[in-house]
């Protein structure tokens, strides 16, 4: 049997508070059953929430920075001491198979919120230049929007860097993902972090969402999502002259150079596949594009598609978020729609590659496309699920070229013999991140899109740098 977690309030002001936006059930998307019952805002909710978060503000800005630090290490010392349950309440809400809930859902946060914390107690707050003193004091109130594809995460990259800065923060989670947001507040209420600095708003993005994006007493957007909508929110909030962050949708490329030999293209080809199927397909940093020279392009064909098959739906591969979701990305699994070049190397709309679906639950087969025209639908849009396409590349300089065609420009990799050649590639990728080699996940380092993939950085130093205003004041 299914347990239902019910939430009877929100978190404003550092109480838990009825909501006055109805309620909302949450689906478990491997299940298809309600696992979570929860209250959704009012308008009058989130004018409540701002005013909250603007009246813990300056206390909160003026709290000196080991205080702060103490309090941050002691909410990360709650969430490590509860990381079963966040993992249980990840996997029941998002679908994640268990061991990815934990590593990728639960231990990634913990890093990042070490490394928040690592940034604060080194930040330079206070710097000169000749006559003058630069003070870098937080913006005031942060709305942050998040996405559900990874639920605690995507909350953590905000929230804690705005709270290490000294800003205070009103969250909206998503709809389809909040029950681990209230975990999460839940944990901060038992840190007796001050009342006000962290608030919850669930409700939908269109309604609650964009009151906050519009409110006068909110001075920030930190949103992650779909581009359309970050594309909405900036419009929206240039109305009060907000400052926006957007972390948006990618089109990754992962590039192997022409001196790679066998065992470095078996390697790039497994960890490509690996990436690009991470939480069902479903992050933002996919390496959905991977670019082979031509003449490797049967070498790589194999290798994925004998990768791919690994990826057993309800075992290691998770399902889609929802069956809309599911929808969307059945869309782009006819390859015929799709040039006469793309053949179908495992899954695609047949699901073909002995890949049997669970009955319940909105998987879909990993799916690995290859001869990918760059120009196609598959090769220019996020899918958000496990399809991989492959893409033959001339030259070096022709898999850059094809690279950089693209509207995104969020994550990358390059793989070559010569790393000093690797890492020249990589800089002349345009995207904010690039691995080189299976260079491994940086939780201190900035984190943020080229191009349509955003606005701003995140996680670390420059998480905290992001809610900061700069005062220069002179002698
Ligand atoms: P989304 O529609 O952009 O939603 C993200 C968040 O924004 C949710 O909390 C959503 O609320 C809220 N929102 C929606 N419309 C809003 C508005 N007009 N004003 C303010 N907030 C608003 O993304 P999604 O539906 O979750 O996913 C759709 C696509 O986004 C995916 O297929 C994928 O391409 C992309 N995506 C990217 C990332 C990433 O990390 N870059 C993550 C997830 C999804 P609700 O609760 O009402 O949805
Ligand atoms: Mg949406």
């Amino acid at each position: 049997m299914n347990d239902i977690q019910r939430e009877p309030a929100l978190y404003i002001g550092g109480r838990w508070v009825p909501g006055g936006g109805g309620v909302l059930e949450v689906e478990n998307p491997a299940t298809e059953e309600v696992t979570g019952v929860v209250p959704q805002a009012s308008a009058v909710d989130v004018d409540t929430a701002v005013a909250a978060a603007q009246a813990a503000f300056p206390g909160w800005a003026a709290t000196p920075v080991v205080e702060r630090a103490a309090l941050l290490r002691r909410l990360r010392g709650v969430i490590a001491e509860r990381a079963d349950l966040f993992a249980d309440t990840v996997h029941r809400e998002q679908g994640s198979p268990p061991r990815v809930a934990r590593m990728l859902h639960v231990d990634t946060p913990l890093a990042v919120i070490d490394a928040a914390i690592h940034a604060l107690e080194r930040f330079a707050f206070r710097s000169e230049i000749g006559n003058s003193v630069i003070l870098r004091q937080p913006v005031g109130v942060v709305a942050a929007i998040t996405p559900w594809n990874l639920p605690l995460h995507q909350v953590v990259v905000k929230v804690i860097p705005a709270l290490a800065a000294g800003a205070t923060v009103v969250l909206k989670p998503a709809g389809l993902t909040p029950l681990t947001a209230f975990e999460l507040a839940r944990a901060i209420d038992a840190a007796e972090l001050p009342a006000g600095v962290f608030n919850l708003v669930p409700g939908s993005g269109r309604v609650i969402g964009d009151h906050l994006v519009r409110h006068p007493g909110v001075d920030q957007i930190s949103f992650t999502g779909s581009t359309p909508v970050g594309r909405q929110i900036a419009v929206a909030a240039a109305e009060t002259l907000k400052r926006v962050t957007l972390e948006l949708g990618g089109k990754s490329a992962s590039v192997v150079l022409h001196d790679a030999d066998d065992a470095l293209l078996a390697k790039a080809v497994k960890i490509t596949v690996g990436n690009c199927y991470l939480n069902g397909g479903q992050t933002c940093t996919a390496l959905s594009r991977l670019i082979v020279p031509a003449a490797r392009i049967e070498d790589a064909e194999r290798l994925a598609a004998e990768a791919a098959a690994k990826y057993v739906p309800g075992a290691r591969l998770g399902p889609l978020i929802s069956a809309e979701q599911r929808k969307e990305v059945e869309t782009f699994l006819d390859p015929a729609t799709d040039g006469p070049s793309t053949r179908t190397i495992l899954g695609g709309a047949a699901g073909v590659g002995g890949s049997r679906l669970p009955e319940r639950g909105h998987y879909i087969a990993p799916t690995v496309f290859s001869r990918v025209d760059p120009d196609s639908r598959l090769a220019q849009e996020e899918v958000f699920g496990p399809v991989l396409s492959i893409l033959a590349a001339e030259s070096d300089d022709d898999a850059v070229k094809i690279a950089n065609n693209s509207a995104y420009g969020l994550s990358g990799a390059v793989w070559g013999i010569d790393q000093d050649a690797a890492v020249a590639v990589a800089a002349r990728l345009q995207t904010g991140q690039v691995d080189v080699n299976g260079g491994a996940f940086n939780p201190a380092a900035p984190f943020g899109g080229y191009k349509q993939s955003g606005i701003g950085r995140e996680i670390g130093e420059y998480g905290i740098a992001d809610v900061l205003e700069v005062k220069s004041v002179q002698r």
